[in-house]
């Protein structure tokens, strides 16, 4: 992944938020990024770009060589099924709230080749083997995130995109959370940023980025301008 003076401005009425203010970033595959920053720093806007959700006010976005802006929304939307996956904040908003936890799943591998024993393996490895027909809708806050994550893995995304992703999880699951992200990474490749605010997620992933006021700081960037405080 790599961002090139990614500017994004929102415009509400008549006033202009800038959001991201020229963010140079370098991922390289298999790293899992820690996205860390107080809040409205950018951090949710970075992961939409990210995810081909927004188009960037000026800047331009690669993933695997690919410019994703000068993708037209047919193409965006074929990358973004196979190869991006997305755990929103809300993780209910990433399920179809009348299906089940296998049907969810499977929903989700819709665009690849559908991969049973994997969707099964996810199942298990994110602790909802035993969800039975159990409607994701019925589901608590901390299944709904544990089952997000299971469908954003669904179709070994090149890149996994995740919002707070262990904000409603028990120590235990965050864990096995944190070691499924970092297993798609060793194993297949899958390039993380997770946005977080647990440190034990954070030191558990190979790196860390911090956004302030809409500018990417630390390691994230090389420049001389820079000052952390
Ligand atoms: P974070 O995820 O770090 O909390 P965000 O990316 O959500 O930060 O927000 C960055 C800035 O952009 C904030 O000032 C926020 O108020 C503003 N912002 C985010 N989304 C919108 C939007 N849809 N319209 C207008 N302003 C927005
Ligand atoms: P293979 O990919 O050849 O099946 P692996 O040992 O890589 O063999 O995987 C064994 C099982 O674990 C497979 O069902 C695979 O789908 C699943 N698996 C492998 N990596 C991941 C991962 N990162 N997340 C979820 N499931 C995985």
């Amino acid at each position: 992944v790599r961002c090139d003076g990614i500017v994004q401005i929102y415009k509400a009425r008549d006033v202009e938020v800038v959001a991201l203010r020229d963010v140079d970033l370098v991922i390289n595959e298999g790293e899992t990024v820690a996205l860390l920053g107080p809040s409205g720093a950018g951090k949710s806007t970075l992961l939409w770009l990210l995810a081909g959700l927004l188009r960037p006010s000026a800047g331009r976005l690669w993933l695997d060589g690919i410019d994703m802006g000068r993708l037209d929304q047919r193409r965006l939307d074929r990358l973004r099924a196979s190869r991006i996956g997305m755990v929103l904040q809300n993780p209910a908003r990433n399920l179809i709230g009348y299906l089940n936890a296998a049907q969810n799943v499977a929903f989700a591998q819709r665009a690849v080749k559908r991969d049973r024993r994997r969707a099964r393996e996810l199942l298990r490895l994110v602790g909802l083997d035993g969800a039975g027909d159990r409607p994701a809708g019925r589901m608590s806050g901390g299944e709904q995130q544990r089952l997000a994550l299971a469908v954003a893995l669904a179709n070994r995304p090149r890149l996994l995109l995740a919002d707070e992703p262990t904000s409603q999880l028990d120590e235990e699951s965050g864990t096995r959370v944190v070691e499924l992200i970092k297993r798609a990474a060793a194993a297949e490749g899958t390039t993380a940023v997770v946005v977080t605010h647990d440190t034990a997620v954070s030191a558990a992933l190979s790196r860390t980025v911090t956004i302030r006021d809409g500018r990417v700081g630390a390691e994230g960037r090389r420049g001389e301008d820079f000052v952390v405080v």
